[in-house]
């Protein structure tokens, strides 16, 4: 008898920095699957607020305990990503009807590129349906308090970040 292949799924994103409403799609993909693994895009062209390694550290800190969720930077294509990870899903958050459309097209251009890769998607829970990294930093920047919405060690990070700028 052939023994089962075990179920790898991507949650990829460029979490800068990872909010609460990651974390939720990240624990409940973990809950579907033998083995998840958070790819962390570099983006330079995104310019984010965070270094690539403060990005993963973030992450890691918070999954740490976890045997199942790991955490990896990426720079190169998505599905080639997927494929030397041995992973055959890739999990996207799906937020208001606003990330709709685009998610839709990144779906299409994955299938195309590498039709063995199966996109899912996760419907926001209602906490966290408007939550963003974006919104978390321009909070953050003017000052605003982000207690709830990010994890405390971010939210450390986040205030140390804007208070030299
Ligand atoms: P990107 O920079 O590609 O938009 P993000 O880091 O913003 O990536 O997000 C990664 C993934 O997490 C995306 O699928 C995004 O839709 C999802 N996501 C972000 N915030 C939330 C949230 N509050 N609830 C559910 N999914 C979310």
């Amino acid at each position: 008898m052939s023994e089962k292949k075990e179920k790898v799924a991507i949650v990829p994103g460029s979490f800068d920095p990872i909010t609460n409403g990651h974390i939720d799609v990240i624990e409940r993909t973990a809950q579907i699957f033998d083995k998840v693994i958070v790819g962390v895009a570099i983006s330079p062209e995104k310019t984010p607020v965070f270094t690539i390694e403060e990005r993963v550290g973030f992450i890691e800190e918070v999954f740490n305990k976890s045997k199942k969720i790991m955490v990896k930077p990426y720079d190169s294509l998505l599905v080639e990503f997927a494929r030397e990870n041995g992973a055959q899903i890739i999990v996207r958050g799906l937020r208001a009807v606003s990330d709709f459309e685009r998610e839709f097209q990144i779906a299409q251009f994955n299938k195309k590129l590498d039709p063995s890769v199966e996109t899912l998607f996760l419907m926001s829970s209602p906490t966290y349906m408007y939550l963003s990294s974006s919104a978390v930093k321009e909070i953050a920047f003017y000052g605003g308090c982000v207690r709830g919405l990010v994890p405390h060690h971010v939210e450390k990070a986040l205030k140390k970040i804007f208070k030299k700028q």
